[in-house]
């Protein structure tokens, strides 16, 4: 058992969720699988599959998230359980354009909407 097959495991995992799972729920998730994995090494093998940005990591204020789909979207983080769910839009090129300060140049960005889910309210 070496880094990288645990790394592939891990991210193998994240492309196929939706649930935008912490480092916790992961290794919750995988250690069955993988038993010499410790919750230490998937933070850091996230951590790095994010850094070179094969996946998002998403701070939410709360818990670090970790999202498979680096396509632009947002995300919708409900206060009462802490899941994230997708919202597939785009902030329209013109509102980013004249709302960017002078001077600046826009890279990217994340946006984070907090309310209720479905299966809390
Ligand atoms: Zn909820
Ligand atoms: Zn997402």
């Amino acid at each position: 058992m070496n880094f990288s097959r645990q790394r592939e495991c891990i991210l193998d995992y994240l492309k196929n969720t939706t649930a935008h799972p912490t480092a916790e729920e992961i290794y919750q998730n995988l250690k069955s699988e993988l038993p010499n994995l410790s919750l230490a090494t998937v933070y850091r093998n996230c951590n790095k599959l994010a850094e070179v940005g094969v996946i998002n990591r998403l701070d939410t204020g709360g818990k670090t998230h970790f999202d498979a789909d680096v396509s632009d979207h947002q995300h919708f983080v409900c206060n009462l359980c802490g899941k994230v769910y997708d919202m597939f839009f785009s902030l329209p090129k013109d509102v980013i354009d004249t709302n960017t300060p002078k001077g600046f140049k826009h890279e990217n960005h994340r946006l984070y909407f907090f309310g209720v889910c479905k299966n809390c309210k």
